[in-house]
């Protein structure tokens, strides 16, 4: 059975267009971004609006390796690539060691619109089960991994030898917006993936190291201290 594939690519424009964007059936002037074949814009019926291969161009044995995921990777690609701002959560850290009574709560990053001078994709998506962008932040390199769950997000994103400030962005929440509406699907996406806070986490920033750090220096006095104290106490009790 054909995927219902929510994004297509417009010839004219080059860019990854959502139903709601172009004409209606054949005449939509679009290519599926996986297999190239020309497609049909679906909308109007009881399902959600969709693409699909125009039917007189394909058969059965037609192979495209289009799935929901991967299209909407391809337009979070152009989101990203046609803003400069994205709102990210805080990032907060805290380091425990309740033993001896020591805890240290940091916000390493506010809340905040981000702005970005440039962005690349710096891998071929087609054979990824993830995306990542890395964003030109001007003082430093942000790395944003979009995920559907289920893969391991390490802290720094390591590119070229560099640990890179690395948030993950959570891609679920995109498809549970997808099943409660019929069209707009672009501006869906848009508002999630720029607007929206959900599904958004940072794993790493480089100051964080330097916390960590401190922390660790400030638990081994306490951890010293303690032991100073409790020989102390031994001698007194011999
Ligand atoms: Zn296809």
């Amino acid at each position: 059975m054909d995927v219902l594939i929510p994004f297509a690519k417009h010839v004219a424009t080059n860019r990854v267009v959502s139903v709601d964007e172009v004409p209606r059936g054949n005449a939509c002037g679009c290519v599926c971004i996986f297999c190239d074949v020309p497609m049909q814009a679906r909308k109007g019926g009881i399902n959600r609006e969709h693409f699909s291969h125009q039917p007189r161009l394909v058969d059965d044995e037609h192979y495209c390796p289009a799935s929901f995921q991967r299209s909407i990777f391809w337009m979070a690609r152009r989101i990203l690539s046609e803003s400069r701002e994205i709102s990210l959560p805080s990032y907060d850290l805290t380091f425990d060691e309740p033993h001896y009574g020591l805890r240290q709560s940091s916000t390493l990053v506010d809340e905040q619109r981000l702005k970005y001078d440039s962005i690349i994709f710096p891998y071929f998506l087609s054979n990824l089960a993830y995306d990542v962008a890395l964003l030109n932040v001007g003082e430093y390199t942000l790395a944003v991994t979009l995920v559907f769950g289920g893969i391991d997000t390490p802290g720094a994103f390591v590119y070229q030898e560099q640990a890179l400030a690395h948030v993950v962005i959570e891609m679920r929440p995109i498809e549970l917006l997808f099943d409660n509406h019929k069209t707009g699907f672009r501006l869906l996406m848009e508002s999630l993936l720029l607007s929206s806070l959900e599904g958004k986490r940072w794993t790493y920033y480089p100051t964080q190291e330097a916390l960590a750090e401190s922390f660790k220096a400030k638990f081994e006095a306490a951890v010293q201290a303690f032991a100073k104290q409790e020989n102390e106490r031994t001698r007194r009790l011999n």
